[in-house]
């Protein structure tokens, strides 16, 4: 088992991660910023060491003073949460070079899955379904190029290997386009990614994104929690999320399940993951694995009653998974809205000291959060600054009492995109359930 956990990464997550070695016994080092001396893990880890100045780059993203802080305190682990280093395979590697665990996959499966063409192929190796596409990077030939997006078929979108964050993509609408709108994403990837590989797909026009949780221990065991739906997005940041998707028929999830497991086995996979999808006409098309832990992980949780961070602790202590699938039953339905420090409107961030916060609670509420009345929210960082989740038998049922928290939710001093998810949870097409990726960015449009 592990002895002692360096948290590297700040916020709400951080206080997850610290609260979990807290539960096993594990000690934990906070690392953090000089602009984060009062965030909440930091005050209640047993050890917290400054990294540097405010800035990410400096800090939270500076792998040398993360393992001479690790080294400094003994530490055997680190965690890196979601974001900042969490799916950066230098930092695994170093991480383990040094003589720490890494709670997460090995430095090759990160490398693997990060490029969407090898993660693609290795999809496509083990029987998950991807979305129909070139054979892996697009060649130079213009007239093969043609031939590839004609077989596809027309509307294409064109991906940078190296991509994420919704960045590197270009739809493609006709032939007379096509070429052009390659040059141009291949200098972007190259300047954004310093890669200028990409592949071409066919673009979906109305799909869900459904994702797969899954558990792996790397010795030969992994299991899957089910499925989440995370279609309500703008710019590509997941909003609202909800465990079970919506309307998907049970034997579908679990014959896909059973696909992302067969994967997990085929790559030797270690620790949480999640494989991505997009969802349209009944079918799962895979875009893209994440390697770490995930925001809206709490709603698989509620309705899995399987604790996902103390999963990746107990794994990465080198123990073997101790649930099987067939102890896996997920019941009821659970809702996340993420609050983030914005504006409703225009959704600037909204940085400043929080003078009054109350939380919401009750049955079937859990609210993740490090803030507090007087925390002031830093200018530097993802403006997340809490997660409202609630657990009910029906998804009717983790509505109401959605609106209700909301309702009790009180964030003073600074803005919140609260009032937004209060229309969400009672708007008729949400209720209704099921709605595609492009819902809420359609319904901010219209309405404003
Ligand atoms: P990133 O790593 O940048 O998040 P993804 O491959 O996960 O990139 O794609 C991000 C988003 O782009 C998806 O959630 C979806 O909205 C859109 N997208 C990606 N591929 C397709 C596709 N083939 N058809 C339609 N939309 C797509």
């Amino acid at each position: 088992m592990l002895e002692k956990v360096l948290i590297a990464n700040r916020g709400e997550i951080a206080l997850r991660i610290l609260r979990a070695c807290n539960e096993l016994g594990i000690r934990t080092v906070a690392v953090h910023s000089t602009a984060d001396r009062e965030l909440k893990h930091v005050r209640l880890a047993d050890e917290a060491v400054c990294i540097g100045p405010a800035l990410s780059a400096q800090s939270y993203l500076d792998v040398p003073s993360i393992i001479s802080a690790a080294e400094l305190t003994n530490a055997d682990a680190i965690h890196p949460g979601y974001g900042f280093l969490s799916e950066n395979a230098d930092f695994a590697e170093q991480v383990e070079k040094s003589g720490f665990s890494f709670i997460g996959p090995t430095a090759d499966t990160i490398r693997l899955m990060g490029d969407k063409v090898s993660a693609k192929q290795q999809m496509k190796l083990t029987g998950v379904p991807t979305v129909p596409g070139s054979e892996g990077a697009l060649p130079d030939d213009p007239d093969e190029v043609l031939r590839i997006a004609r077989e596809i078929g027309f509307p294409v979108i064109v991906k940078a290997a190296a991509g994420g964050g919704g960045r590197g993509m270009r739809v493609v609408h006709n032939e007379e386009v096509l070429l052009s709108s390659i040059q141009v994403t291949q200098s972007e990837a190259q300047a954004a990614f310093g890669s200028p590989v990409v592949y071409m797909e066919k673009f979906l026009q109305r799909p869900r994104h459904v994702e797969i949780q899954v558990l792996a221990d790397g010795q030969g065991n992994a299991i899957h929690l089910g499925d989440r739906d995370c279609s309500l997005q703008r710019r590509h940041q997941k909003v609202i999320e909800e465990a079970p998707a919506p309307g998907i028929d049970p034997a579908l999830r679990d014959e896909i399940g059973d696909a992302c497991i067969r994967a997990c086995l085929d790559m030797g996979y270690r620790g949480a993951g999640t494989f991505e999808f997009l969802f349209e006409d009944n079918a799962f098309y895979f875009i893209e694995m994440n390697t770490r832990v995930q925001v809206e992980h709490p709603v698989t949780e509620m309705i899995s009653g399987i604790d996902i961070v103390r999963e990746q602790l107990m794994i990465a202590g080198g123990q073997p998974l101790s649930i099987k699938q067939e102890d896996v039953t997920l019941t009821g339905h659970s809702i996340e809205c993420r609050i983030n420090a914005e504006d409703p409107r225009t959704f600037m961030p909204s940085p400043g000291t929080i003078k009054t916060f109350h939380a919401p609670g009750g049955h079937g509420v859990r609210v993740d959060s490090h803030v507090y009345s007087g925390y002031t929210v830093p200018p530097h960082y993802d403006s997340l600054i809490g997660k409202v989740i609630t657990y009910a038998d029906t998804r009717e049922g983790a509505l109401a009492k959605m609106r209700q928290a909301l309702d009790e939710l009180v964030v003073e001093g600074i803005r919140t995109n609260a009032a937004l998810h209060r229309e969400l949870v009672t708007d008729t097409s949400f209720m209704a359930g099921g709605v595609s990726i492009h819902y809420l960015e359609s319904k901010l449009e219209h309405e404003r």
